[in-house]
């Protein structure tokens, strides 16, 4: 999305700075992903998150990542290429709804960050069905303690039918199997992003904490 800020930044030690919702999900992720997994990004999107997560599954872990758009897949590779880091990620020019086929393993996360290109086609957006589809799918896919992290924008009108869906769904979900987090910042107006953090439990008998 525009003006939407990467999962990369560091907030630096000593300064904890609530900069934008996002920053939640970049330090969840820092806790939760280690050497050597296998993790999703679904909206590859300009590679910053496909990036970072390579940074954090090491030179053993794999990135399997998705975007629909031929010029996301191409400039995450030109990113990962520069950063010496491309051999960590597969790269799907397809959508994430297909992951379920796609990725051979389980995984320690999945990040999902919704809406259009930035810099690209406004028209070309995460879709309310196929994201549901996809979100389902990973998190199948995810290994106990595991966590999805998935940011939705409200602003535009696809992406208030998303939130929407996103929070019945997430409701939905039992406290026996996942823990589900929804945080945004209250006084930033009605269009602010709004993320979510789901985690796996340890079994499905498991209370929720
Ligand atoms: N994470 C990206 C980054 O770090 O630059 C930003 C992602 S951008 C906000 C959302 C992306 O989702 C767009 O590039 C869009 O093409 C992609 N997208 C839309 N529908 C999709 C689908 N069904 N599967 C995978 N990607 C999709």
């Amino acid at each position: 999305m525009e003006g939407t800020e990467n999962l990369a930044p560091e907030t630096g030690r000593g300064a904890y700075e609530l900069r934008s919702a996002r920053f939640l999900a970049a330090d969840i992720l820092r806790r939760t992903v280690q050497d050597g997994d296998a993790v999703v990004d679904a909206t590859m999107g300009n590679g910053h998150d496909t990036l970072f997560l390579c940074s954090l599954v090491g030179e053993t872990g794999k990135v399997y990542a998705f975007d629909i758009q031929p010029d996301a897949v191409e400039k995450t590779w030109e990113r990962l290429s520069e950063a010496g880091m491309a051999c960590r990620a597969v790269l799907f020019n397809t959508g994430h709804e297909h992951m379920a086929e796609l990725v051979p393993c389980l995984v320690r996360a999945a990040v999902f960050n919704l809406g259009w290109l930035p810099g690209g086609d406004h028209g070309i957006t995460t879709r309310t069905q196929t994201t549901l589809r996809a979100v389902n799918q990973a998190l199948e896919l995810l290994l106990p303690m595991g966590v999805l992290v998935l940011c939705a924008y409200p602003g535009h009108e696809e992406g208030g039918r998303e939130l929407e869906a996103l929070e019945r769904f997430f409701t939905g979900l039992s406290p026996r199997e996942f823990n589900v987090l929804q945080h945004t910042f209250l006084n930033a107006g009605p269009g602010a992003p709004v993320c979510f953090a789901v985690q796996k439990m340890r079994t499905a008998d498991a209370p929720a904490e």
